[in-house]
């Protein structure tokens, strides 16, 4: 949709974001004094608006980046692109997967907006699943999520002229500092963005001294800091997925970047692991406990299982590149990617754990030994998934190990 709204950065407030909505006719005019403001976002990087018309019950959401990041009072300065590259990385995705994202309905990179769908009908999935609710779309939708997006970016499809243009409009160095530094390189060190209580300190110590698991991490960084495979949403945690009985919605790309191909199904993977741990905690009925958590590791053979297969029938189905014909490249891409998901996947539980950004599904545990107790076994299982990721052939093999931390 083109048109014109003042273009000049100002966070947006419950009155001045009327304005960005108004031109683009998504209201009926006769009710646009009387729409109903809220901010529902948390605050610590972006503006979360949803405007709605009583009368019609129809209604949007505008996101709009602020110019720095708060956490823990803190505040630095963050760039505002970061609101072109999600809205560009939405449209992107919509391209090939648009079941699978919100609808962008107008974008403005001036003001760092981005006005979508509202779909307040979901819920956020870590949410759902910490609550001990299953979704059986998940696994299916995430996988075609991923292989789709991963594919249609990828040189396996792109002319290389055309590759070369989308991995500079998804240049996103500063929002992949924050995860080099925080996923990467800071928990892994004595450094002061960790957070972990006085408990663990030994368990931290044990990672921080182990030379082999820190070679592995270095890989693992590099792979990341390098390896332009393809377009990735970069931030793929339970926390990015809005989810409903018989719908999946991928929100918030705006770490998306070209990264290597393991990294968002790792993401996934890992926080369905902590999920999986702390259900020991959450689920009280043991019936409801062993349901909850075999579908948290079916969600992950599954969705590995369709992202393969999805994988597979675009590469024969769509592919130009000549080598996709010759046997055996595509099965060592594929594992390839598999190794790197094991790894990346170590990193995120134990950043997850130790570093800066924590997950409520470990936080939330109520009783504090408990917390520890599965804190420490997260740990245990990023480490060897870290050090071990070369041994991991199947899917089956990620399932035991978490079954069994
Ligand atoms: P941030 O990057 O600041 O975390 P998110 O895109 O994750 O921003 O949005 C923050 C919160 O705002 C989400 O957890 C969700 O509750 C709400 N939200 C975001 N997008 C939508 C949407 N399209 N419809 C309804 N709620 C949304
Ligand atoms: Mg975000």
């Amino acid at each position: 949709m083109s048109v014109k709204v003042k273009s000049v950065y100002e966070p947006l407030n419950e009155l001045t974001v009327i304005d960005v909505v108004k031109p683009l006719n998504f209201f009926d005019e006769s009710t646009a004094n009387d729409l109903i403001v809220k901010e529902i976002g948390d605050g610590n990087l972006n503006l979360v608006f949803h405007i709605e018309d009583p009368l019609s019950k129809k209604a949007l959401i505008v996101k709009q980046a602020l110019p720095y990041a708060k956490v823990v009072g803190e505040s630095w300065p963050l760039t505002l692109d970061r609101a072109r590259i999600e809205s560009d990385a939405l449209s992107q995705e919509a391209g090939s997967v648009p079941h699978l994202v919100p609808k962008v309905y107008y974008s403005d990179s001036q003001l760092a907006v981005t006005v979508m769908e509202d779909l307040s009908d979901h819920v956020i999935l870590r949410k759902g699943l910490i609550e001990g609710k299953t979704y059986q779309q998940l696994a299916e939708d995430i996988g075609t999520f991923a292989a789709n997006t991963a594919f249609y970016s990828s040189d396996f499809y792109l002319h290389p002229f055309d590759k070369k243009e989308q991995v500079k409009q998804f240049s996103n160095p500063e929002l992949c500092k924050i995860t080099e530094d925080l996923v990467f390189t800071d928990p892994f060190f004595n450094h002061d963005t960790n957070d972990f209580p006085d408990e663990l300190q030994k368990d931290v110590e044990k990672i921080w001294a182990d030379q082999d698991l820190l070679r592995e991490v270095a890989q693992l960084r590099f792979s990341f800091l390098t390896r332009a495979e393809v377009l990735l949403h970069g931030d793929l945690h339970t926390g990015s997925i809005f989810v409903k009985e018989d719908s999946t919605k991928v929100i918030d790309p705006e770490f998306a970047f070209y990264g290597p191909a393991g990294f968002d199904l790792a993401h996934f993977f890992a926080n369905l692991a902590l999920n999986h741990l702390s259900q020991n905690a959450h689920a009280k009925e043991p019936f409801h406990r062993e349901s909850v958590q075999s579908f948290l590791l079916q969600t992950i053979e599954k969705t590995w299982e369709t992202y393969t297969e999805t994988f597979k029938e675009l590469w024969h189905g769509k592919s130009s590149d000549p080598f996709t014909k010759i046997e055996g490249v595509l099965e060592s891409f594929l594992q390839n990617t598999f190794q790197e998901v094991i790894g990346f996947a170590g990193c995120e539980m134990i950043r997850r754990t130790i570093g800066l950004a924590h997950v409520a599904d470990l936080d939330s545990i109520e009783q504090k030994d408990i917390e520890l107790f599965y804190k420490k076994k997260a740990l245990e299982l990023g480490s060897y998934l870290i050090k071990n990721q070369r041994k991991f052939t199947s899917i089956t093999q990620l399932k035991d190990w978490i079954r069994g931390a």
